[in-house]
């Protein structure tokens, strides 16, 4: 199967987003722009869309700006665990690593592990020993370091009265990509430092197959992002295609009314999702979410509220 269409949707996590300094919102256009045009031109070379989602993310992990990599939230402990995953759409394969501390790159991690593992995810320990044994980038935990995550870990800590919800709600950055390449391929991919004071080894949706990240030719790509206990409850990103395929619905019909539905019970947060045709949807249901997308040459289109 081929395309006529390419398309590249990228998000930066959902949440409150009143906190964000003009200057450091100016920062996120900047990035998240350059590397949609970045993303978009290796689509028009031919590149896959799994080497694009993985090439997006990767960016995105390398910033402090985000949730993932380096800049995550700290858990309960003052230490950034990680989780990514990635699928493609083509044959369904997926790969997944969650707990990781000291991989570079997660998501390049998540890929090797879909590629050249018979598994799908590998966690903790075991998932840096096999970055280790494949020559993935090792690094010293000090590389993830962020002042304004620990100090917010901090604040959180030493203020009882803050509810769980709020703390839940302002949360942001995790980041994620959807991408149809010129053979029609569709990939999804996600990857955090999850929420902040989360406990030492709590894993959320963004690594699980289903809930943070789906790809499926001839249906949809998806990438979530929000409170992740709900979204592994509802199977958010398998929700939006399963949607499509069996109730006929459009992208945007599916994946907002997912998100009404999630705000009935109070759970927030938002999604990206592209189609075979390249029809991108980008609902959530909190304040704001940094996302973007491009489906033009020079169409690039990036929003927080
Ligand atoms: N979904 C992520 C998690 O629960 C957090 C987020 O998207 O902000 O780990």
């Amino acid at each position: 199967m081929s395309s006529d269409h390419i398309a590249l949707a990228v998000h930066g996590g959902a949440g409150v987003m009143k906190n964000i300094s003009e200057e450091r919102k100016e920062m996120i256009n900047q990035k998240v722009s350059k590397t949609l045009i970045k993303g978009y031109q290796m689509l028009e070379n031919g590149a896959s869309s799994m080497d694009v989602v993985e090439f997006v993310v990767s960016e995105f992990e390398d910033s402090p700006l985000f949730n993932a990599g380096k800049g995550s939230v700290y858990n309960s402990d003052e230490i950034q665990e990680m989780d990514a995953s990635i699928m493609n759409g083509r044959d369904r394969s997926a790969g997944a690593v969650a707990s990781v501390k000291k991989v570079k790159n997660p998501i390049k991690l998540a890929r090797k592990v879909s590629e050249k593992t018979n598994h799908i995810m590998l966690v903790g320990d075991g998932a840096e020993e096999f970055a280790k044994s494949i020559g993935e980038i090792i690094v010293d935990q000090d590389y993830f370091y962020s002042e304004r995550n620990l100090k917010r870990l901090r604040k959180i800590k030493a203020n009882a009265k803050l509810t769980y919800k709020s703390i839940v709600q302002d949360r942001i950055g995790t980041v994620g990509a959807v991408a149809l390449d010129l053979n029609g391929d569709l990939a999804a991919a996600t990857s955090t430092g999850g929420m902040t004071n989360k406990m030492p080894g709590r894993v959320g949706d963004s690594p699980i197959i289903g809930s943070g990240t789906w790809a499926q030719n001839g249906v949809c790509a998806v990438s979530t992002t929000g409170h992740g206990e709900f979204f592994i409850k509802y199977q958010v990103a398998r929700e939006v295609c399963v949607r499509m395929e069996y109730q006929d619905k459009t992208i945007s019909e599916s994946s907002e009314e997912i998100l009404n539905e999630l705000k009935t019970i109070n759970a927030l947060g938002g999604l990206i999702a592209i189609d075979k045709e390249g029809n991108i949807a980008m609902p959530f249901n909190t304040d704001g979410m940094i996302r973007g997308s491009i489906s033009q040459k020079n169409d690039v289109n990036v929003e927080i509220y």
